[in-house]
C-alpha cells in the first residue's frame, strides 16, 4: 500500500487521534473541528482504554462535517515487559461489560501512576499524584507524569544532571518510565489475546497499533525488525495492523510501512494508518499527518469496514 500519493481528489483520514478523555490535549469537539479545517474526511477517536469522547465526537462530526469511527486504544503486555497496543474500531461501546472491564484498566493505570511517583520520589524528582491528575482530565498515562516533572522548576538542577539539558516528555519516558527503567511498574492489565477477544465480543475489527515503534529498534543506524514480536500478536488473533505510521524521519517510515504491508500481505490483515495524534504536534504526529510525506487514503477505511461487514456479516 503506498500511503505517499498527495493527489487532490483523493479524500485522506486518520484512523488514530486521543482526545482530554485520555492523554490528548483537545476536546472530541476541538479535535474533530481541527480535521475538518485541514480537509480529513474521516477521523477515529481512539483514547486509551475510555470511549468517554465518542458521543460529543459523533455530534461534532456531525456539525463540522467529519465522519467519525468509533474506537479504543487497548495496552496490553504479553510478558510484563513487552507492552503491545491494539486498536479496536467500531467497537460497541455502550456495551456494559465493555465499560466495566475499560473502567477496571483505569483504575489500574491509576494505582499505578500512585507508584510510579513514588519511585521518581525516591529518585530525587518532586512531583505528586494530585498535580498529575489534575492536570489528567481522563485517565492518567506516562506524558503526563513526564511533563509534571519536566515542567516543575524544582525539578531543573537534577535533570540537567541526568541529562545534560532538560528532556522532552519522550525521553524522560525513555530514561525512566518504560519496562526495566528505574521508575517503571507494571500493572494489571490484559494479554493480548484478550484485549483481541474483548473487541470481537463487541462486534469491533483488531489492529495492532504502532508495530513501527515496539517491533523495531535501530541499531548502527539501521533498523532491526523484530518479527517474533508482531507474530505474537497475529496468534492472538488481531485483523489488523497500523501499517501507515510514522517511525522518526521518513526513511526509516518508508522501511518500516514497506516491511509491515508486506506482513500485513502474508498475515492477510487489514491495513490501517494513524498518526497517533495527541494534540501537541510533534513532529510526525499531525493530525492527518499534514506535516508528514505520509498519509491516509480513504480507502484504507473502506477496506476496514469491509472486514468489519464480512467479520460479524452486517
Ligand atoms: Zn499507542
Ligand atoms: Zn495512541
Amino acid at each position: 500500500m503506498d500511503g505517499s500519493t498527495n493527489s487532490p481528489q483523493v479524500r485522506y483520514i486518520d484512523l488514530h487521534t486521543h482526545t482530554n478523555h485520555s492523554d490528548g490535549a483537545l476536546s472530541p469537539e476541538e479535535l474533530v473541528k481541527k480535521a475538518s479545517e485541514l480537509g480529513l474526511a474521516a477521523i477515529a477517536i481512539s483514547d486509551h482504554e475510555n470511549t468517554d469522547g465518542l458521543e460529543e465526537a459523533f455530534d461534532s462530526g456531525k456539525k463540522y462535517g467529519v465522519e467519525v469511527v468509533p474506537a479504543v486504544e487497548i495496552s496490553s503486555y504479553p510478558d510484563p515487559l513487552t507492552e503491545h497496543h491494539i486498536l479496536g474500531y467500531y467497537i460497541d461501546y455502550k456495551d456494559k461489560n465493555l465499560q466495566k472491564i475499560l473502567k477496571k484498566l483505569q483504575d489500574a493505570r491509576e494505582k499505578r501512576a500512585k507508584k510510579v511517583i513514588d519511585n521518581l520520589n525516591k529518585l530525587g524528582y518532586q512531583i505528586n499524584f494530585g498535580d498529575v491528575k489534575a492536570a489528567a482530565s481522563g485517565t492518567i498515562v506516562q506524558p503526563h507524569i513526564a511533563w509534571s516533572v519536566i515542567t516543575d522548576l524544582e525539578n531543573r538542577a537534577k535533570l540537567k544532571k541526568d541529562f545534560g539539558t532538560v528532556p522532552d516528555t519522550g525521553e524522560f519516558i525513555r530514561k525512566y518510565l518504560i519496562p526495566g527503567a528505574p521508575a517503571y511498574e507494571a500493572r494489571e492489565t490484559l494479554k493480548p489475546k484478550e484485549a483481541v477477544e474483548l473487541i470481537h465480543k463487541v462486534g469491533g475489527v483488531a489492529a495492532f497499533a504502532h508495530p513501527c515503534w515496539t517491533t523495531v529498534t535501530k541499531e548502527n543506524n539501521k533498523l532491526v525488525f523484530d518479527d517474533k514480536k508482531f507474530e505474537q500478536l497475529v496468534k492472538a488473533g488481531v485483523d489488523g495492523v497500523e501499517v501507515l505510521a510514522h517511525r522518526g524521519s521518513e526513511e526509516d517510515t518508508r522501511e518500516c510501512v514497506e516491511h509491515f504491508t508486506a506482513l500485513a500481505e502474508k498475515y492477510k490483515l487489514v491495513v490501517t494508518g494513524g498518526s497517533d495524534y495527541h494534540g501537541f504536534g510533534s513532529a510526525g504526529k499531525s493530525l492527518g499527518f499534514t506535516d508528514f510525506y505520509l498519509k491516509v487514503p480513504y480507502r484504507v477505511l473502506e477496506e476496514l469496514k469491509l472486514r468489519h461487514r464480512n467479520s460479524y456479516k452486517i
